[in-house]
Order: C-alpha cells, then structure tokens, then sequence
C-alpha cells in the first residue's frame, strides 16, 4: 500500500489540513519486478550471442590463412549465435503478446506426423551433440488434429530443447506422443539433473530459472516454458510437470482432440 499525505490550503493559504491517498501498489510492484526481469534477462541473453557473432565475424574478416576447418566452425558458430538471438527476441515478443492477452493461435487441421518429423529432426543434432539416447514412441495411427502447427510445433521442440539441455551427457531422453480418444499427448522424459520441490512450484513462471548452478552455466531466458504453457492453455489442454532433483523430470503437454469451431 502507499500512502501519500498532500497538504490542503483554505482560501486564505493557511493549512487547513492534509488529504491523504492510499493506493495499492502491489500490482506496480509487480510490473516493476517484471521489467526488471526483463532488463536483466534481455541485456543478458543478447550480449552473450551478440559479443560472439561480433568476435567471430571479425576474426573472418581480418585473421589471414584460416584453415577452412576453422572457416567453417565460425560460420556455424555466428548462425547459431543468430539462431539464439531470433529466438529469443520471438519469444520475448511473444511473451509481452501473452501479458497483454493478446497471444492468439490459428487453429486448423494439420498434419501430426509432419510436425512429430519436423521437431524430431529440429533438436537430433543437439541430441547427439551431448550423446544423448533419444528415443521416440510413436503411435502406430496418428489421429486428425485441429491445433495451430508452428505453436504446437515451438511447445514441443521446447521441451525436448530443454530434455537435452539439462540432461549430463551420456543420459536418455523419451519423446512419447500418444492418442486416446479424445486427447492428444506429447511426453518428454529425461534422466537429467532433474527439479527440486521448491523450484518446481515455479517453473512455469515467466522470466523463472533454477538457482542450480547446472541451470546457470546453460543460456536460456525462463521464458520457454511459461511460453509452452500458454500455448496448451489457448489449446485447451495443459502443461504439467513431474521431477526429481538430480534423476530426471518428465512433461506432458495435452491437448483436447475435438474439432476446431
Ligand atoms: P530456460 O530453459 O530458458 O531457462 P524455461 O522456461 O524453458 O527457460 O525453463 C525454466 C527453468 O525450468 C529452467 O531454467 C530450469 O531451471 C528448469 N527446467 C526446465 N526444463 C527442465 C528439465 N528438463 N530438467 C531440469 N530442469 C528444467
């Protein structure tokens, strides 16, 4: 609550007294916290792929006699560096889309099996980059499904992006999509180094990382998943989450099968 006290002059000047003003400023306090987060997050996460692109264009531009190995692993380093920053500018607009309830999906029939290839092949090379076992469990029949494709599409590839990022080496990540029906459900499991009880309450909160200095070494912004969840919700479906620190977490992402309309 603040509280302010404005002096009140009568009509010769003379105090008269003091009109006080209580208003609650819980929810300012609020948006202020947020574009704090923001600020921070967004300087950030920008510098670091930003500092990199700028470092590596440079040393093409003026090192003489680069190897054409090394040629290629900095061209591939600007492109991912690049692939981050777009991604993470989507997902703040995205985000600011959402606060302002204004994130909307485009509902149409779409192709399941398309979208399973597309987001499988989407995160394999980050799969096998950490010797990751991944594997998928597929149904047998894939059902007709009316779902906005890219939104579905970046929910789940932000699952299996984070399966793969908070998952050691070495470890295994399950992509399970499954039809009963009248619900569609998209699971990723890994036995990665999971998420305490008091942190797993918070997870799907925007701008939220864990404290687990295994979380801060890896980039990311705490948006995907408050991101992921909107994006069930405007499906009707849900987000929801199991974990255990240090073993492995796994998410579901459902969504009704009903016709659009
Ligand atoms: P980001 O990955 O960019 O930090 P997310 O919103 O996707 O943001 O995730 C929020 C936080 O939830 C992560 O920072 C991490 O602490 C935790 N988290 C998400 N997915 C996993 C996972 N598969 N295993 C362990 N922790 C996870």
């Amino acid at each position: 609550l603040r509280v302010t006290r404005t002096p009140m002059s009568d009509a010769d000047q003379a105090l008269a007294g003091h009109a006080w003003t209580l208003r609650d400023v819980t929810q300012q306090r609020l948006a202020e916290d947020m574009r704090d987060r923001f600020l921070t997050t967004a300087t950030h996460e920008l510098r670091t792929p930003l500092a990199n692109i700028r470092a590596y264009a440079e040393s093409l531009a003026t090192v003489e006699d680069i190897d054409p190995e090394s040629q290629k692993r900095f061209y591939n380093i600007i492109q991912s560096e690049a692939v981050r920053l777009s991604q993470l500018v989507d997902d703040l607009l995205d985000v600011s889309r959402m606060q302002a309830g204004a994130l909307a999906i485009d509902r149409r029939e779409m192709d399941l099996a398309r979208l399973v290839d597309e987001v499988t092949q989407k995160v394999d090379a980050s799969m096998q980059e950490h010797c990751i076992d991944f594997r998928c469990e597929l149904p047998p029949k894939y059902p007709k499904v009316y779902a906005d494709k890219s939104k579905l599409a970046a929910a789940v590839v932000n699952l299996l992006g984070n399966a793969a990022k908070y998952t050691p080496d070495g470890g295994r990540v399950t992509f399970r999509v499954e039809a009963s029906d009248n619900t569609l459900e998209f699971s990723v499991a890994d036995t990665g180094i999971g998420i305490g009880p008091d942190e797993l309450a918070h997870v799907f909160d925007r701008f939220f990382r864990s404290d687990d200095d295994r979380v801060r070494e890896i980039p990311g912004s705490g948006l995907g998943l408050s991101l992921t969840q909107e994006i069930a919700r405007l499906h009707g479906g849900e987000l929801t989450v199991d974990s255990e620190l240090n073993v492995g977490s796994i998410f579901r992402l459902t969504i009704p099968l009903e016709e659009a309309g």
